[in-house]
């Protein structure tokens, strides 16, 4: 069905599933993409709660077992950032929006790996606090930010996973072409410049790029991705994103040259990609701009027009500048 470009969505309650397919709806299920109509539906928010609900309202919405699930899904994925290194101290902040114009969030100085339902805050989208028994974060005024900006974003999470950061410090932006999981789920990780945590900035400059990505490394920083399904499918992306710069990371030590696989390879992956309904700039593309990893060592470009593909690997200053002295000297040493 994928390959024929249909949407895996319209497969009928009794179609009998292979084991392989069993296992592709199940990863696109864990995943948080598609849900198979045999399985729990998500539960609605109620919508017509916002910022101008009386403090009586807001309270008792803060109360209902919807949000009660949420802020336990709030904390279950805070713990899961601590547990696999993404938080250190009480960094690390995780937002759901639940209405129009209001958001909840986690609270300031509290381990992500140790919050309690109850530790769970409420917010308008400019970041003033309507209800929870801890202060809020003060880094939540990017994540709100990135919901004004996106307004698909239903759920943010922010962490300094140490790969991922390590990519953001050196100003290296994750190379593509070269693990599927990380082309379907997200897509190309840019990087936004340093500004101080939790300053209007800093957010302005996240928000800048989630428009067109649903993840965002921050200089200096950490990372941030936002996600239209669930927090758990947020904090999927951290953990794609976080797993593949580890395994690049490793894959660079090991003295060959790094495989990439071809733009055409590509290709087929943002077709499943667009069939399960994930936005891409890359789509439509061509061909041959699909693989660009300029900043990636060796670096492959597409610069030339007519289908033609140059893969110029990028030179290192130092060699060159050396080639060119040695060459310097050569035609010297003949008289020219
Ligand atoms: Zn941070």
């Amino acid at each position: 069905m994928v390959r024929g470009g249909q949407d895996v969505r319209s497969l009928p309650n009794d179609a009998l599933l292979t084991p392989s397919a069993r296992d592709f709806l199940r990863d696109i299920e864990g995943n948080g993409v598609y849900k198979h109509q045999n399985s729990e539906a998500p539960k609605p928010i109620p919508a017509k709660i916002s910022s101008k609900s009386s403090k009586a309202d807001l309270d008792a919405f803060f109360r209902t077992p919807e949000i009660q699930q949420l802020k336990a899904e709030i904390c279950e994925v805070g713990r899961r950032l601590w547990q696999r290194a993404y938080v250190d101290g009480n960094g690390g902040n995780i937002a759901v929006r639940v209405g129009e114009d209001i958001a909840l969030c986690t609270p300031t100085l509290v381990s992500k790996g140790f919050m309690k339902p109850d530790d769970i805050c409420l917010v308008d989208l400019e970041g003033n606090q309507f209800c929870g028994n801890k202060k809020r974060t003060s880094e939540i005024l990017m994540h709100l930010q990135i919901m004004k900006r996106q307004p698909r974003a239903v759920a943010t999470v922010h962490c300094h996973p140490p790969h991922a950061t390590a990519f953001a410090v050196a100003g290296v932006e994750p190379p593509s072409c070269m693990i599927p999981e990380i082309e379907v789920f997200i897509g190309r990780v840019p990087i936004a410049p340093y500004r101080t945590p939790g300053t209007p900035e800093m957010g302005k400059l996240v928000a800048d790029l989630v428009e067109q990505h649903n993840t965002v490394l921050m200089g200096n920083h950490g990372a941030v991705s936002w996600s239209h399904v669930s927090v758990e499918d947020a904090y999927f992306k951290m953990e794609i994103l976080e797993a593949y710069c580890r395994t690049v990371w490793v894959a660079s030590q090991l003295g060959q040259p790094l495989k990439t696989f071809t733009p055409h390879q590509l290709q087929d992956l943002l077709n499943i990609k667009q069939t399960l309904g994930i936005p891409d700039p890359r789509i439509g593309l061509k061909e041959c701009e699909l693989c660009d990893n300029n900043e990636w060592r060796p670096g492959v470009s597409c610069a030339t027009p007519n289908g033609q593909i140059s893969r110029s690997p990028s030179t290192d200053p130092q060699a060159e500048d050396m080639v060119q002295r040695i060459t310097d000297m050569i035609m010297e040493r003949m008289g020219k």
